[in-house]
């Protein structure tokens, strides 16, 4: 049974269905601004410009706003990539002062969106938000400009209602999410907390309260390089080994922990994929008629929240990993003595708030009060929330609009009144958990 609409509510619901044109038009603003997710060494874009507009407004409702470019990561942190600059890639946390007494609210999204490529597959220019079939088209109006525009137009809503929440809200926004997750660790390790938080991602108004985590090893395998046209004695005599095809050891030692992996309750969720590990890139040789010397398996581990360590770490998955391939490769004479050699690229955590935590309640009754039902469910891959909800202490959901399968395609869209509803949904939520 959902709760119905209080006067007060339906007021607050009205006003964002009257405001429908200037929510579109900040969505069409965001849009127009380019910030392409990144790979570490890129030049910043328009993130200065979209921070500054996000400022502006949330200023004028009265927020106190903090803009900050995060210290370069460095190296070795397992968590981020090497050498990763913010330099022009501000972050921006705002906070609206309550009047005391309620609970406080984080609103977060991401400002970066996934590359429009390829150009000529767009229908419209995709910096620019074309509305047909009451839908707004362009890159990253589903993922996830248009739930962050949203999220922003909830607080205008209430502020041009008069209401003064008692409980405090941080309005976040961050980069980096298509790319690492690195800007909103940044934002946690800034002090960006509340009791509880709300993600704008695309989740067609159910809430996720989890996702799985990634870790990517890069493993090499060492062979000898040698005439392939000529005899080759054996390799205790000096003669050459075909790194790729001792590769075959790895993939099939992939393959048997997969299925290991398919019959262990550990790797199972109640509404996530399993985990899994899945051999994404293959590199080996050097010439077309040499033995080839090298060759690198790239694997994606998915992994579960209940699979991290002590720590919140996938140590515990790269261990049980590096074991189980290592032992199939030491039965081999030459991979024995020639170990396997793994790199790990960075450790992206899975986390999982509780499923009946009562902020999941108050927004899911909320969407369902404007005829939008929706249900606890969690995302196979990841999104900024893991972080808040694991190492920021605000369990964090993701709410939004629309489904996510238009995200990252070249006819990305979210519909109008999904929009709307979610930014009604949003300001309900707001009101029913800081209180007034
Ligand atoms: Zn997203």
């Amino acid at each position: 049974m959902t709760d119905p609409l209080s006067s007060a509510e339906e007021r607050i619901v009205e006003l964002v269905r009257e405001g429908r044109d200037e929510l579109v038009a900040l969505v069409a603003e965001l849009v127009a601004l380019d910030t392409t997710a990144r790979f570490v060494g890129d030049p910043p874009r328009d993130e200065v410009r979209l921070q500054q507009t996000l400022a502006t407004r949330l200023r004028a409702i009265g927020a106190d706003v903090d803009i900050w470019e995060p210290e370069p990561t460095g190296r070795g942190n397992r968590f981020v990539p090497d050498d990763l600059d913010f330099k022009g890639r501000p972050q921006l946390a705002a906070r609206l002062t309550g009047s005391g007494g309620g609970r406080s609210l984080l609103l977060n999204g991401h400002i970066d969106a996934v590359t429009p490529g390829p150009l000529e597959d767009w229908k419209t220019d995709p910096f620019k938000v074309a509305l047909a079939d009451g839908k707004l088209w362009g890159r990253g109006v589903n993922d996830m400009k248009g739930g962050l525009a949203s999220l922003l137009f909830a607080l205008e809503t209430l502020h041009r209602a008069g209401v003064r929440l008692r409980g405090d809200v941080v309005y976040c926004a961050n980069t980096d999410e298509e790319s690492s997750g690195a800007g909103s660790l940044a934002c946690v390790e800034h002090g960006v907390h509340a009791d509880a938080g709300i993600c704008g991602e695309p989740t067609g108004f159910d809430a996720w309260v989890c996702c799985r985590g990634t870790v990517m090893p890069v493993i090499t395998v060492e062979g000898r390089a040698g005439h392939a046209e000529m005899p080759q004695p054996h390799w205790r005599e000096g003669g050459a080994v075909n790194a790729i095809e001792k590769a075959k050891t790895v993939l099939d030692a992939i393959e048997t922990l997969r299925d290991e992996w398919r019959g262990r309750a550990d790797k199972k969720h109640w509404c996530l994929a399993p985990a899994d590990i899945v051999p994404t890139i293959i590199a080996g040789g050097v010439w077309t008629v040499t033995y080839p010397p090298h060759c690198a398996i790239t694997c994606d581990i998915q992994y579960l929240p209940a699979n991290v360590d002590d720590e919140g770490t996938a140590k515990a998955v790269e261990a049980e990993v590096k074991d189980w391939i290592d032992a199939a490769a030491n039965a081999d004479p030459w991979l024995r003595e020639h170990p396997l050699k793994w790199d790990w690229m960075e450790d992206i955590v899975p986390a999982e708030m509780p499923a009946d935590h009562p902020l999941v309640g108050i927004v899911l009754d909320g969407a369902a009060a404007l005829g939008r039902t929706g249900m606890a469910s969690g995302l196979d891959s990841w999104h900024d929330a893991a972080h808040f909800t694991r190492w920021g202490k605000t369990p964090t959901l993701s709410f939004g609009p629309d489904g996510v399968d238009s995200a990252h395609t070249v006819e990305e869209r979210v519909s109008v009144e999904g929009l709307v509803d979610h930014c009604a949904a949003v300001a309900l939520a707001a009101l029913r958990w800081c209180g007034v």
